[in-house]
């Protein structure tokens, strides 16, 4: 059985930065990797783009993002800055553009690019990487870490990284192994809940719609007519459901919510308008139309997909002439654009969710080094851990800073 210096348990972003930093800080390292190939869920991140990284904000700002928890990833995003992540991709021939928003993607590339940089990493670096190697369970001695078993045979080291992820996409990987071995080995665990996931509605009709996109939208969460939160931007409805990145950053409080009784979305498509103005341009949209049928009358104010739902769901008939139509008839329609109510039926589960929130407690992590409290030779890195934040490029950063962290601590940099 060869010895290492480090070994870390999974290729995902945290644990392909903790094992090459590792690397680079003269530790003989070995990542093990149960897919294929490293990587996987870079891959599909950012819609196959990859957001990797957000520069809106300094550092304390960043970590505020990540709510009640945030302020312990300070430490991290000190040791591996957002500016760090950018200049280190740069580096490594990838050139980076900053879009609404602060969010860092590849100039031209795609997520592909970004993995291929990151097995760059692995190789220059000079990590041992085993892929198609499942690690089954860690085995203790003298309450330190002995070595690992994995379907590859076992395998021994000084120091433990664990970056196997949580639970969101299972298909890349991520099946919540770090969190049983985290227990087993006596760390608490907040129980991992499904993050950042698109939502269903109850509305039949919304079961027809295939992918709209809603831009510059304001979208309300409201509970007994009262608001339980707000976003504006983009979101996108899909079968049965409404997803994109207000929606998601939205997800957490209305599961909270549903516990309680029934939600509703209450949707703005003109949020920059005030409802008295809006109306006037529906009218001078009507008037300008007089003769025409009401179904040729919306082009100036809805993408053209969505003309045929609006007029279904107005209730006015699509061959009434515009002038015909009547008060009441625009009112109904100006409600649709300025306050549209969906109700919430679900939150959709971890086969949908960006990320999971929960994960080993941080009371159990010293999060300036990323290393175990119970365990002195076992150390923490990425999503597995319990810090989870909005879209954006925040959870990818926080794998960067706190796998760099977790590799240069447990090198005994
Ligand atoms: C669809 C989607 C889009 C996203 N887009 C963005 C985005 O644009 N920007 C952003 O910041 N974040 C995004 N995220 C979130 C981000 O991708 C994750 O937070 C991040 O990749 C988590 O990295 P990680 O290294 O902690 O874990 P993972 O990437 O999940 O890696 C864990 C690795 O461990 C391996 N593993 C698990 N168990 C074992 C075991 N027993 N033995 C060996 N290996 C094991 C897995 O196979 C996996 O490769 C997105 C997520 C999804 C699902």
């Amino acid at each position: 059985m060869k010895h290492y210096n480090v070994i870390v348990v999974g290729g995902g972003a945290a644990g392909i930065f903790a094992a090459g930093f590792a690397a680079m800080h003269g530790s003989q390292v070995l990542l093990l990797e149960k897919n294929q190939h490293p990587g996987a869920k870079v891959l599909i991140t950012g819609k196959g783009r990859c957001n990797l990284t957000n520069s809106e904000y300094d550092a304390r700002q960043f970590c505020e993002v990540f709510g009640r928890n945030g302020k312990s990833l300070l430490t991290a995003l000190y040791a591996f800055s957002v500016e760090d992540t950018i200049h280190f991709f740069e580096q490594h021939g990838l050139p980076l553009k900053t879009e609404r928003g602060g969010r860092v993607f590849p100039a031209r590339g795609t997520a592909v690019d970004v993995q291929k940089v990151l097995d760059a990493f692995i190789k220059a670096s000079g990590v041992d990487l085993k892929t198609s190697c499942a690690v089954k369970n860690i085995e203790l001695s003298g309450g330190r870490v002995a070595r690992v078993l994995t379907s590859q045979g076992e395998f021994s080291a000084d120091s433990f990284i664990v970056a196997t992820g949580g639970l969101s996409y299972p298909e890349t990987g991520c099946t919540g192994d770090g969190y049983h071995w985290a227990e087993e080995t006596g760390h608490r665990l907040i129980k991992p809940e499904p993050a950042l996931v698109p939502i269903q509605l109850v509305e039949p009709w919304t079961a027809e719609v295939s992918h709209f996109n809603l831009k510059n939208v304001q979208i309300k969460a409201m509970q007994q007519g009262k608001l339980l939160t707000e976003r504006f931007g983009e979101a996108f409805f899909t079968r049965g459901g409404i997803g994109g990145p207000i929606i998601l950053d939205m997800s957490a409080n209305i599961r909270d919510a549903l516990k309680y009784g029934p939600v509703s979305l209450v949707l703005d498509l003109k949020p920059a308008v005030e409802t008295e103005l809006f109306d006037k341009r529906l009218q001078r949209e009507l008037a300008s139309h007089s003769n025409k049928d009401f179904r040729n009358s919306l082009e100036n104010l809805l993408p053209k997909d969505m003309i045929p739902l609006f007029i279904g769901l107005s209730g006015i008939s699509p061959d009434k002439k515009c002038h015909s139509v009547t008060k009441v008839e625009r009112e109904a329609l100006l409600a649709l654009f300025k306050k549209l109510e969906l109700q919430v039926s679900s939150v959709g589960g971890f086969k949908k969710a960006i990320v999971t929130s929960g994960g080993v407690s941080l009371k159990d992590i010293d999060m300036r080094t990323m290393r175990s409290k119970k365990i002195e030779n076992l150390y923490f890195a990425g999503e597995v851990i319990d810090l989870d934040g909005p879209t954006g490029g925040y959870n990818l950063q926080l794998c960067w800073s706190t796998g760099y962290l977790a590799g240069i601590s447990a090198a005994g940099g």
